[in-house]
Formats: C-alpha cells, sequence, structure tokens
C-alpha cells in the first residue's frame, strides 16, 4: 500500500476520492486544513461531516490549526477579486504548503487534494499551488491526478446522498457568501456555534 496525505476541503468531495484510494492500494491520510472557511460554524460543520466519514471508515484524520484571521492577512488587497482569481491562487497555496509541510514532517511523500475534484475550481491554479508546495518540501510529491475524470463525479453525488452529508451552498470564504442570496447570508452568519473547536 502507498500512504498518501489527502487534504480536505470537506467530505462530499472526499468521499470519491478516498474510495477510489482504498480500492486501489492506496492508504490515504486525510488532513483537514481549511482556514479560509468562514464563519466558525460553517468550519465546524464541514470539519466534523468530514471526521465522521474518516471514522466509519476507520481512517486518521489530522485536525490542522483554524487561524482565519491568519488566513484573512494572506488575501489581504485580493479582497474583490472574483472566484478563480488571484485571491484563491493565494488561498490554495496556503492550504497545499501546509499539506507538503506536514507530509514532509511525517514522511509520507505523496499528497494531493479533494480541491481538485471540483469543476467550480481552476485545475491549472491547483496544480499550480502544488508544484510550489512540492517545491518548499522536496522530500514531497505533488500527486496531480485529475480527480474528476472515471466517473468520481458521478460517484461523489452518488456517495453525498447515500451518506446524507451536509451539502455546501459557497466555497468557503466570507468573499465567496457575496453569490448566496441575502436572506441565505444572514441565516448562515446568524446560525450559533453548535461545537466547540
Ligand atoms: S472563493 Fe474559495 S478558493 Fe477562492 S479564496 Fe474563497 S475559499 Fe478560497
Amino acid at each position: 500500500m502507498t500512504d498518501v496525505l489527502l487534504h480536505s476541503c470537506c467530505a462530499p468531495c472526499s468521499s470519491a476520492i478516498i474510495e477510489w484510494m482504498l480500492q486501489n492500494d492506496y492508504r490515504p491520510t486525510i488532513f483537514y486544513f481549511n482556514p479560509n472557511i468562514f464563519p466558525q460554524t460553517e468550519y465546524l460543520i464541514r470539519k466534523n461531516e468530514c471526521k465522521r466519514y474518516a471514522q466509519a471508515l476507520g481512517l486518521t484524520m489530522i485536525d490542522g490549526d483554524y487561524d482565519h484571521a491568519g488566513w484573512r492577512e494572506t488575501v489581504k488587497g485580493l479582497e474583490m477579486e472574483p472566484e478563480r482569481g488571484a485571491r484563491c491562487q493565494v488561498c490554495f497555496d496556503r492550504r497545499l504548503a501546509e499539506t507538503a509541510r506536514e507530509a514532509a514532517k511525517r514522511g509520507i511523500r505523496l499528497f494531493t487534494t479533494t480541491l481538485a475534484s471540483s469543476r467550480w475550481k481552476d485545475l491549472v491554479q491547483i496544480e499550480k499551488a502544488g508544484r510550489a508546495a512540492q517545491a518548499l518540501y522536496p522530500t514531497t510529491e505533488f500527486w496531480d491526478k485529475n480527480w474528476r475524470k472515471g466517473g468520481l463525479q458521478q460517484r461523489r453525488n452518488e456517495l453525498l446522498k447515500a451518506n446524507d452529508f451536509y451539502n455546501q451552498l459557497y466555497c468557503g470564504c466570507e468573499f465567496s457568501m457575496r453569490r448566496l442570496p441575502a436572506e441565505e447570508c444572514q441565516r448562515l452568519l446568524q446560525q450559533a456555534c453548535p461545537i466547540e473547536l
């Protein structure tokens, strides 16, 4: 079995990739590192869905830090950028650099990300971030497999329903909430935080 550190953005996007890895002799360790997600309630819901799925499969999930203020600093000046623009590149760079750091620390050579499974995201940006992260930690290697192919998109949707996953309505940061109707945005911002960090 080949070990892989899998950066996970959420349970729905992780499910089909994890299933494929387990069927193809890879052993994924899940790394949940998404300081971009806002508000904290949303972050905790997404993280706990991921944890629930990892536990059901008996997989290890590493819980990365949630430093949203630090993430805001990294994207300063890019707040008005559109999705798939310069802010998203910085966001991917931050998350994949941390994934490569964690992989190097744990002696895992291969790392990849579930971000690449979403058709809303720019694969070129993700690959660029993966290669930059690999260069920072030379004992690691970014696995640039296209996770949208081989029926994985359809399987993702099947697993989403089968596991009754929470299905988020926006990418993650407060700037991506702009695409939501105003009432939905208010509801998300006002809901009480149900779980401790
Ligand atoms: S829209 Fe998504 S990828 Fe882009 S900066 Fe916000 S959270 Fe990151």
